[in-house]
């Protein structure tokens, strides 16, 4: 999806400590509202106080929703990232310029990776009211890869944790002894949370920063209540957390777990534009203006997408 970054999200120039803390706090954190594509979002990343977790540099949940004409995101490019797609409801299809056409369903991973450069679109299989509900997420790719060959991997069976009474979904990374297939470019786990008011906690990776974002219902994060889109920054050298469904609600809650070891490297991020200064972000602005090969033609009857000012 394009994920349109604004100043309001990733200022420039340093704006406080983005030191990942020692040792287990819950830090929350609310999401801004955004929209993407006439579909009204809720941006849990980047924050100012903490532009990434591990490499996961961006964050959008929609839904869930009812859109009138289904998602339809025309043709726009990426650099420098790995766009990580996961639907709770609803359908979308994916085209780029590598020539994939790929449909996403619920539990499923799109996953793209960007490198030098890369086009795609999304947009829902039918027209007329479509029901939509997942995440858009972001991992910003480190120096080794963020120049090179742009990549795309869709991941139909996913390996799940058995929490007792919960679930966890491993979309990337490895998380209790199970491996996701999608590819990493840096120590990184990414997880779906289904979990009950007396989900057992879960074992978390020491050398990595965490968070947890709320999909669906209520869940307490060590006993702290986030609402949905809230963003529970949990810090550095944490071995387990507790994440569970708030008690007396009936349901299952929903969320997902990002983690990683903290980025190699300051980012600039601009638009749907991952890099290290204003001029890779002015050089890929260009470029996408000028209609350079750098991105590639992506098949859809969608318009394509301009940069803004
Ligand atoms: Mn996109």
């Amino acid at each position: 999806m394009s994920g349109p970054v604004s100043e309001a999200d990733a200022p420039e120039g340093p704006t406080g400590s983005d030191e990942p803390p020692d040792g287990p706090q819950v830090e929350l954190l609310e999401a801004r509202t955004a929209e993407v594509g006439g579909l009204e979002v809720r941006r849990a990343l980047p924050k100012r106080a903490h532009r990434t977790v591990g490499a996961w540099c961006f964050a959008d949940l929609f839904g869930p929703a009812e859109v009138a004409d289904g998602m339809q995101i025309g043709p726009h490019p990426h650099i420098g990232l790995q766009t990580v797609t996961w639907l709770v409801e609803g359908e979308v299809v994916h085209h780029d310029s590598l020539g994939s056409e790929q449909p996403i369903r619920p539990g499923q991973l799109n996953l793209m990776s960007a490198g030098h450069g890369i086009a795609h679109a999304e947009e829902s299989p039918r027209r007329g009211v479509e029901r939509v509900h997942g995440a858009q997420l972001w991992v910003a790719q480190p120096e080794a890869t963020r120049h090179g060959e742009a990549a795309f991997e869709h991941h139909a069976e996913l390996p799940q944790v058995d929490l007792g009474d919960g679930a966890a979904t491993v979309l990337v990374g490895e998380l209790a002894g199970a491996r996701s297939p999608a590819r990493t470019d840096t120590p990184l786990v990414g997880a779906e949370l289904q979990v009950h008011a007396d989900t057992a906690p879960l074992g978390l990776e020491p050398t990595f920063e965490h968070a947890v974002v709320v999909l669906d219902g209520a869940v307490a994060v060590d006993g702290a209540e986030v609402g949905p889109g809230t963003l529970a920054y949990l810090g550095l050298g944490r071995s387990e957390v507790e994440v569970r469904a708030v008690p007396g609600s009936t349901t299952v809650a929903r969320a997902l777990l990002l983690g990683g070891e903290p980025f190699e490297a300051e980012l600039a991020m601009w638009w749907n534009f991952v890099a290290r200064t204003r001029a890779e972000v002015d050089q890929a602005r260009a470029d996408w203006r000028d209609g350079s090969e750098r991105f590639g033609p992506v098949t859809s009857a969608l318009a394509r997408i301009p940069a803004p000012d």
